[in-house]
């Protein structure tokens, strides 16, 4: 942040793709061919306070993805991303976990002093998880949550001024997004997996009266619809956290 300025700006950092994601994921009981494919990318997303440095999400391994067959492709490791803004993951004060999916924490336990923020429902759901949810986890799943420093929380959450954590759930237990005051406005960083076409469907879609999309993967579809509303409804700039086209600016937002 610099200093007397009253936002902050958000650095995304990717780390790889999924080049074949099937489309068809993206949108909940609507027809879509199962041959489609996507290209989507997860992310980290550096935000800097006056007194406290966040990392959102710990983000994945590309060879997680690699070993499940994945056509994935390694952008960087989130040390060498925190390198690129001459930081390392010691630095890091805090990491946000929007939710517990393995593709956004496999990284946690590589931050040696941050705490993790997470939602006390997402916490219990990945220490418990549903059987279905089980699964379809890696089988060292419960490895990547041992000696984690967690820092619970409940429901919405203002970290300060220009940072607040609003409780998203529906496409996991107790998911959070991460609201950022910037330069463009507010920035909702999604804490539900989705991509820019969630929010803006193919004509067919809208057609039928889906203004938005959410995806299949959801443990409670209300819940998940009703997130994505606040989001579309609170956010001046939305960020879905899989959009592979931020790629194209990913120097920062705001
Ligand atoms: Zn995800």
């Amino acid at each position: 942040m610099m200093p007397g300025s009253n936002h902050y700006s958000i650095y995304p950092l990717p780390l790889c793709t999924n080049e074949s994601f099937p489309r068809a994921h993206l949108h909940w009981m609507l027809p879509m061919s199962s041959e489609e494919r996507v290209r989507d990318c997860h992310y980290v997303w550096y935000i800097e306070g006056p007194s406290a440095k966040y990392l959102v999400d710990a983000g994945i391994q590309a060879e997680r993805f690699i070993a499940k067959n994945v056509k994935s492709v390694h952008i960087q490791t989130v040390d060498e991303a925190l390198n690129k803004l001459g930081l390392e993951v010691g630095d890091i004060d805090y990491v946000i976990v929007t939710h517990a999916h393995h593709d956004h924490i496999a990284n946690l336990r590589q931050f040696p002093k941050a705490k993790a923020i997470i939602q006390r429902v997402e916490l219990e759901e990945a220490q418990n998880p549903f059987p279905y949810a089980k699964l379809r986890l890696p089988p060292d799943y419960p490895e990547l949550l041992k000696g984690v420093r967690w820092e619970i929380i409940e429901g919405d959450t203002q970290i300060d001024d220009n940072l607040e954590l609003i409780f998203t759930p529906g496409h996991s237990a107790g998911g959070q997004s991460v609201a950022v005051k910037t330069a463009q406005g507010k920035a909702i960083i999604t804490g539900f997996c989705c991509m820019q076409e969630n929010f803006d469907p193919p004509a067919e879609f809208k057609k039928r009266g889906y203004a938005f999309t959410i995806g299949s993967s959801h443990v409670n579809p209300v819940a998940l619809y009703e997130s994505t509303q606040r989001v579309i409804e609170t956010a001046d700039v939305i960020i879905p956290c899989h959009e592979y086209n931020n790629l194209k600016d990913v120097t920062k937002i705001g």
